[in-house]
Formats: structure tokens, sequence, C-alpha cells
């Protein structure tokens, strides 16, 4: 088996195809190996577009997080057009409730409003009566990840992208430079790579990524045409997201626990608690679904980006909580840095941060 692709891409998550897409856009020819499709992270997360609910701290990563929250609407109907897969890309704002007023000395902006008691229960009937305000995040936003990433797995197949669900077993090298990738049918051979492997890069590459498991759940609105809530609520321990076809996701615990799989009855209780504790009619609603999924973490919590020991192999993983935000600035860049123009916010993000 051999490839031929100027491009071949480890790893079919948001991240592997929303770049594949971009490379195919810019003419290249490319192929993506994926070893399981539905066990990435791209279809466990909350889909959320929330660097401010997230409260990144100012600096290249918000940066980052940013310029890829105003790429999103352009991104989305170029994927959606190509596709004619709908994404549920919803620019509905994140509303954050708090227990205490104790964060609410932060300014007012034109993106970051303060809502005192009264305020935020009228935004948000319903809320639990200890919630005293909140922050309302107008630009946050969201997506349906598990439809945005067979969107771009849609997108990619449309465009010609050469998707192969095999598992690379080892990266083949010589001296500085990647030759080849083995897989269980043969090896593949092209001019460039890129690692996406996501909370798995560890197992291809000694780079510090490692798994974070989240746990979710999902209940349904008992009546679609009358949704009770309109913006994702972003509370301590909780976020609850509502999907315009009635689901609501709930999430997420953060586990070091490598990669065990499963929903455990900790988590579930956990998430359940402090859920029906910021929205209590939740309790009311048929349970809809369970799932668990590994985040790729990093030491520092920032991607790693760009540029590797192996001058034609390229880094785009460890995207930690933000990795669906990430996907449309990611696949810019590193897009670019394939044609060798790199863009500044790059350098905060080299692997050689953690080469001591
Ligand atoms: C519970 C949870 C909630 C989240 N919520 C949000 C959110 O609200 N907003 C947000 O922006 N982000 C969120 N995230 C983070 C986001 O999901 C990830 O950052 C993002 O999906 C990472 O994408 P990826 O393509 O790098 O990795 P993945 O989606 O994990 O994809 C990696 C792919 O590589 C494949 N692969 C691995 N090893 C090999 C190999 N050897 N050979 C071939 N293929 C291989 C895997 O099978 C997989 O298909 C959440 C994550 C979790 C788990």
């Amino acid at each position: 088996m051999t490839a031929t692709t100027d491009v071949l891409i480890i790893g079919g998550g948001v991240i592997g195809l929303a770049i594949a897409v971009e490379l195919r856009l810019r003419s290249l020819s490319v192929t993506v190996l994926v070893r399981n499709f539905n066990a990435a992270a791209s279809h466990a997360a909350a889909g959320m577009l929330a660097p401010q609910a997230e409260q990144i701290t100012p600096g290249a990563m918000l940066d980052l997080c940013l310029l890829s929250r105003s790429l999103y609407p352009n991104w989305i109907d170029k994927i959606e057009q190509i596709s004619g897969i709908s994404t549920g890309y919803w620019h509905c704002g994140i509303l954050a409730p708090s227990y205490t007023e104790a964060n609410k000395q932060q300014e007012n902006r034109g993106d970051r409003v303060w809502l005192g008691k009264e305020a935020i229960h009228h935004q948000q009937p319903g809320l639990g009566a200890e919630v005293v305000g909140g922050w309302w995040y107008p630009e946050d936003a969201q997506v349906d990840n598990r439809a945005l990433t067979c969107a771009l797995r849609a997108a990619a197949q449309a465009l010609g992208v050469d998707i192969r669900d095999v598992a690379v077993e080892a990266i083949e090298y010589e001296q500085n430079k990647v030759t080849g990738v083995r897989t269980a049918e043969g090896s593949l051979h092209s001019d460039r790579y890129i690692l996406a492997t996501g909370a798995w890069s560890n197992q291809l590459l000694p780079i510090p990524v490692s798994p974070k498991k989240g746990q979710m759940l999902s209940v349904q609105v008992p009546n679609v045409d009358k949704l009770p809530l309109q913006q994702v609520l972003f509370a301590p321990d909780i976020y609850i997201v509502p999907r315009q076809d009635g689901r609501i996701i709930i999430g997420a615990t953060v586990e070091d626990v490598g990669f065990t799989p499963h929903n455990t009855p900790a988590g579930m209780q956990a998430l359940l608690q402090n859920a029906i504790g910021v929205y209590p009619q939740l309790q009311h609603y048929p349970i809809y679904e369970f799932w668990w999924g590994f985040r790729p973490a990093t030491p520092d919590e920032l991607p790693i980006l760009g540029a590797s020991p192996y001058q034609n192999l390229t880094l785009a993983t460890g995207h930690y909580r933000n990795g669906i935000l990430l996907a449309p600035v990611t696949a810019n860049l590193i897009a670019d840095a394939i044609a060798s123009q790199y863009h500044p916010l790059l350098e905060h993000f080299h692997y050689s941060r953690f080469v001591t």
C-alpha cells in the first residue's frame, strides 16, 4: 500500500480533517489515516466556542482562540456548502451564572456584561435560586461537534481527500526526516506528514500529550417546538449546552485516569447534581445518552502547533479543552506552515518549549 499524495495526515478528528480540507482547497493532494473515527474527542465534546466563558488568560492563547471564533461563521458556511451537511452552528451566546458576586469587579465591555440577580433571572427564567448574578458573553457560540466532524469528513471526501480507516503503528525515520508510516496494510510514503492524533499522539512521537477524560450526558427536551434554553449555561463545575434539535448536553468531568473507558456512577452523579443546581427543571427531562472522551492535554494546556524535530513532519495536537473552537485557525495556520509561511502566533505553540 503506498500513498502518492503531497501530504499525509495521521488522525481524523476535527483537527486532521479541517487541515485536510484546507490543504485540498489550496490544491495539494492529501491522504488522511484514521484509526477510529468514532473514538475521537471531536465526537465527545460539547461544541462550545467559548474563549471568554472559559476565561482563557490574555496572551497568545486567547488571541488564537478569539481569531478562531471570528473565523467560524465563514468557515462553517464553506464546510456546509461543500459537504451538504448542517453543523448546528449557533451564535447563541454563553451565560455564566455565579453563586457569588466575587468576580463582578471586572469591567463590562461590549463582549462581556455583568448581570445582577434580577437581570440574570430575567434573562434566563428557571435558574436555581442560589444564582446571584453572572457574566453574559454574547460573542461566544456553539456548534454540534458531531455534525461538524461528519461534515468535515464528507467535505474532505467530496474534495478528493483519500481517507483510509487504518491505524498508524509507527512513524519511520531516517536522520531528521520522516520516510514513511507503518500500518497493518503496509507502509505509506508522502512528501510531508502531519501528526493530528489528539490524546494518542504520544504513542507515535515522544511529545507530552496525555489524555484527560471527560464524562458527559444529554437529556431531551420534551417539546422541541418550545426550547426552554436558548443560550449555553456555563456555571462553576458544569456546563449545559442546548442544541436546536432539543437535546441538552451536560458536561463535563475532568479526570486523570489515562484511557480508562466508561461512565461511572460518581461522574454521572456529580454532573447531574451540579446541572440540576443551576437549572432545576432538568431533573424532569428524559435522559438521552451517556458518553465519555479523552481531551488531548499538554503540561501547559496549550496546543502544540507547527514544526517538529523532523523537517517534513508538522504537529497539530494537544488542543485540550478547545479543539473544536480552534479547528479553523489551526487549519489555516498549519496549511500556511506547509507552504513555509509561519504566522507569528505559531512560535508560542512550538514543541521545543517542552525540550529541556
Ligand atoms: C468531554 C469533552 C468535552 C469537550 N468540550 C469541548 C468544547 O466544548 N469546545 C471545544 O472547543 N473543545 C472541547 N473539547 C476538546 C476537543 O474535543 C478536542 O480538543 C478536539 O476534539 C481534539 O481534536 P483532535 O482532532 O486533535 O483529536 P481527536 O478528535 O481525538 O481525533 C484524533 C484522531 O486520531 C486518530 N488516531 C489516534 N492515533 C492514531 C493512529 N496511531 N493512527 C491513525 N489514527 C489515529 C483517532 O482515532 C482519532 O480519530 C472537549 C473534549 C472532551 C473529551
